[in-house]
């Protein structure tokens, strides 16, 4: 038993090698690669990933698990979670026909370059067709993955274990029946913060150094911790030892990087904050998708947009841009922070109504996969949502159901944990309240007892826990989207005046 312990652990290490490499060179592609660069990149990835696929489905981890699988209640509590995890994508991938999971793969890498261009020349016709193949691949696949569950709740699964429509269904009825009203009145009550004063030149270096400042109020180690600049910014890395955080930088608008380094400081807090033990296993990440997007989401929004966190930095903001916040005061700098409109692309939408977006791609996805939608009925589909929901009406396929990446890679089921996390980070935030005061901490300037408690909470635990073990340990209770719905009514109702 030890020494096929020693072999499986071998082998894990030689995984986790091919994902540092993984990691490093894409973070290396996306900050100073030269454009030539692509094509190497794109060969060595090709080879690094299939040695990688090789090593996570090949004989070797076959033999090991089935002799560790039988014995997992003797394991150690990390070994045995690996075990589990390890043997759930290998049962998974065997039960996928390799003929129709390579034809698959063919198709998104070819949607994904069709999507790009029909995208820019607002084209929804050229990509249909591709679209077709991959909502016929995703209507098949549950039947591979769990034929138990409903088609849709099989994929839901793939980004967060447990989450079910009838879960979702609660919820973004829920956030439907108190956020749709709201957003009504805020629109109507014309109130909205006159921020023209922020549309002033933020030159970059000094932005650099807005950055380092952010960097350090959110207790990040920077000898841990890189921070790179990218087009659109993500968090990536390798070990807790190796983080490296991104973020994009535009002359005209320093609230967008300041709310990108707060949004990846969140995530990057969570992997610097995994247990040692993990480092080198695959468990050594966040929990799932949502739970990551909690912790990003928290940073940027509950604790970054809060009146606390913008009059901790706005000195520092004051002193790197003396001519520029002249006209600005902490207070209206809050204001335009937190300023809330429907608006037409997801990405560039408020914390208000952010989760509207991803209602029109929930209700689309459920109908796609279970057939009573069809691709050529999605952008008139499409439209008619962003009416009711968010009372805008889409000039354009370009501006509406084009707009997102995520359909041309395949991936239906993945959008509702964005908005999860923003539901789960409220719940987390509510029972964190009850041992720290958060305004205060934010206040003093010395967020490490928050940075304690999540670590204690949530961050340690890496993948040991699933999402909903998670939820219930760290918070006391099961998941409730009550407490996001209320955070929100009562923020913007204060904001507002109403
Ligand atoms: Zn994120």
């Amino acid at each position: 038993m030890e020494e096929t312990i020693k072999s499986f652990k071998a082998l894990l290490a030689k995984m986790h090698a091919y994902q540092h490499a993984m990691g490093a060179l894409h973070y290396d592609a996306e900050t100073v690669m030269p454009k030539k660069g692509a094509a190497d990149f794109a060969q060595s990835m090709g080879v690094l990933s299939e040695e990688s696929y090789k090593l996570s489905t090949g004989s070797e981890m076959r033999e090991l698990l089935a002799k560790l699988a039988p014995e997992k209640d003797a394991l150690d509590e990390i070994t045995r979670r690996e075990v589990e995890e390890l043997g759930e994508q290998l049962e998974k991938l065997e039960r996928i026909p390799m003929e129709e999971y390579v034809r698959y793969s063919m198709d998104t890498s070819a949607a994904m370059q069709v999507w790009k261009a029909a995208k820019n020349s607002n084209d929804f016709a050229s990509f249909a067709p591709h679209l077709e193949k991959l909502v016929a691949f995703n209507r098949k696949l549950p039947g591979y993955l769990n034929p138990d569950l409903p088609k849709y709740d099989a994929l839901l699964n793939e980004y967060e274990k447990g989450l079910t429509m009838e879960m979702l269904n609660g919820y973004f009825a829920g956030v439907r029946a108190a956020l749709v009203p709201l957003i009504r009145e805020i629109s109507e009550c014309g109130a909205q913060p006159d921020a023209s004063a922020l549309r002033a030149s933020f030159p970059i270096p000094r932005q650099r150094l807005l950055s380092d400042r952010l960097v350090s109020i959110l207790t990040i180690d920077r000898e841990r911790c890189a921070l790179g600049e990218v087009e659109h910014p993500f968090t990536g890395g390798v070990s807790k030892n190796d983080v490296r955080l991104t973020t994009h930088y535009h002359e005209c608008d320093v609230l967008s990087s300041f709310f990108s380094v707060v949004h990846e400081g969140g995530h990057a807090l969570y992997e610097l904050n995994t247990a040692d033990e993990l480092v080198g296993s695959p468990l050594g990440t966040g929990a799932s998708m949502g739970i990551h997007e909690s912790q990003s989401r928290l940073f940027e929004n509950m604790i970054g947009r809060s009146r606390e966190f913008i009059r901790l930095v706005y000195p520092a903001m004051a002193e790197l841009f003396p001519e520029q916040m002249k006209r600005v005061s902490p207070e209206l700098l809050y204001r335009a922070a937190n300023r809330a409109e429907p608006s037409l692309i997801r990405t560039e939408a408020d914390e208000l109504t952010y989760s509207l977006h991803i209602m029109v791609r929930y209700e689309l996805e459920k109908q796609l996969i279970g057939g009573a939608l069809e691709v050529s009925d999605l952008p008139e589909a499409w439209n008619a949502l962003y009416k009711e929901y968010l009372g805008v009406d889409v000039p354009d396929d370009m501006h509406g159901v084009l707009q997102d990446s995520h359909w041309s890679g395949g991936a239906f089921g993945y959008f509702p944990s964005y908005s999860i996390g923003s539901a789960y980070a409220a719940q987390i935030y509510d029972a964190m309240s009850r041992f720290i005061d958060i305004p205060a901490t934010v206040s003093s300037g010395d967020l490490s007892p928050i940075v304690a408690w999540l670590t204690e909470r949530i961050y340690r635990f890496g993948m040991l826990k699933k999402p909903n073990e998670l939820i219930l340990s760290a918070c006391g209770k099961p998941f409730d989207s009550g407490y996001y719905t209320r955070y929100l009514t009562q923020k913007y109702r204060a904001l507002y005046n109403l």
